[in-house]
């Protein structure tokens, strides 16, 4: 098959490669959408010890099942391989099992190729009235979903009082956005610093969408989603999170600096790490998607598969208004 192999640092390679094989339970998948996450990029840059070169990166697939009796279904895929059997497995939290393993992380290739090997059961079917570019972007979505749900188990204000902010307009904000507005938050505010990317969404969403500026001394919110996790965003949401709010972290696109432990300690602040999503969570995004809770989706930017390079060089060049670019093999 073709893929999109990473070979050295910001390199990447169209050509052709063996098949994956596929094991136990899993079966073969043909990629048809595949969405370029900040993670593909920590990796292209060389910052991500744990993605060497070389590698097939890319975890964000939809695609059709080609062998098995399921041959011929539309899928959508959880990147996340659980052993299922660890206490965190059995609580239903395989997103923290000890032995979790990622596809585009060793010893998984990834899907920025023509075909992927999953376990059966990470696998969604896709209804025919749903696009593989849609059903692609249930992973991205799902992140911000699952910190929805882990906040509101310690948020004590009613959904209607809620006021939120995400930090960010990639896929992980906004769709950290768009699931709080699935699950019944009104007052949705995104805070971006690209000013191409804020008009882009502004014309896509209804959301109000605000420059790191834009943000008044006196503006307050209940529950900060940060979907960068930089210094600079962290200190953004410790400063705009009311007493008693909620911080859900999700990106980490740095991983020091920038909480304010005296304000958090002493207003009762709460920072939640979130990991990727539970396959629970991972569902209930996949349905919403489905089902068009989560709107129309069409805030994606195409590319063919063998033009990965310059889809990556475009984003570092901070040319890209899209939220998130699919790959199309
Ligand atoms: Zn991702
Ligand atoms: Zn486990």
């Amino acid at each position: 098959m073709k893929a999109l192999v990473y070979t050295s640092e910001k390199t990447l390679e169209y050509r052709e490669t063996p098949n994956p094989e596929t094991v136990d339970n899993d079966v073969l998948i043909k990629v048809e959408s595949v969405g370029l996450c900040g993670s593909d990029m920590h990796a292209f840059l060389g910052h991500d010890e744990r993605r060497p070169a070389p590698l097939i990166l890319g975890h964000e697939a939809a695609g059709t099942i080609v062998s098995g009796p399921d041959s011929g279904k539309r899928v959508t895929v959880n990147p996340l391989v659980t052993c299922g059997t660890c206490d965190n497995c059995k609580n239903g939290r395989g997103n923290i099992c000890a032995n979790r393993q990622i596809i585009s992380m060793p010893p998984r290739e990834g899907a920025f190729a023509e075909y992927i090997s999953m376990p059966m059961q990470n696998l969604v079917e896709v209804p025919d009235n749903v696009s593989f570019d849609q059903a692609a972007l249930c992973e991205p979505i799902a992140c911000g979903w699952h910190a929805v749900r882990l906040a509101e188990r310690v948020l004590t204000s009613s959904h209607e009082n809620t006021s939120a902010l995400a930090i960010g307009g990639g896929a992980i904000g906004l769709g950290a956005a768009l699931s709080l507005k699935a699950n019944g938050y009104q007052d949705v505010v995104i805070v971006e610093a690209n000013e191409k990317r804020r008009n882009f969404i502004t014309e896509k969403t209804d959301f109000k969408v605000v420059a790191p500026a834009g943000l008044t001394e006196d503006q307050c919110f209940d529950l900060i989603i940060d979907g960068v996790g930089i210094k600079p965003t962290r200190e953004m949401a410790c400063r705009v999170a009311k007493p008693g709010g909620v911080i859900a972290h999700i990106g980490l696109g740095d991983s020091q600096d920038g909480l304010d432990i005296r304000r958090m300690t002493l207003q009762e602040i709460s920072f939640i790490g979130c990991y990727t999503y539970t396959h629970e969570h991972f569902c209930e995004t996949a349905e919403a998607i489905f089902n068009g809770g989560l709107g129309s989706l069409d805030w994606v930017e195409f590319r063919n598969l063998n033009d990965g390079q310059s889809a990556f060089e475009d984003i570092l060049a901070g040319n890209v208004c899209a939220p998130k670019i699919v790959l199309k093999p």
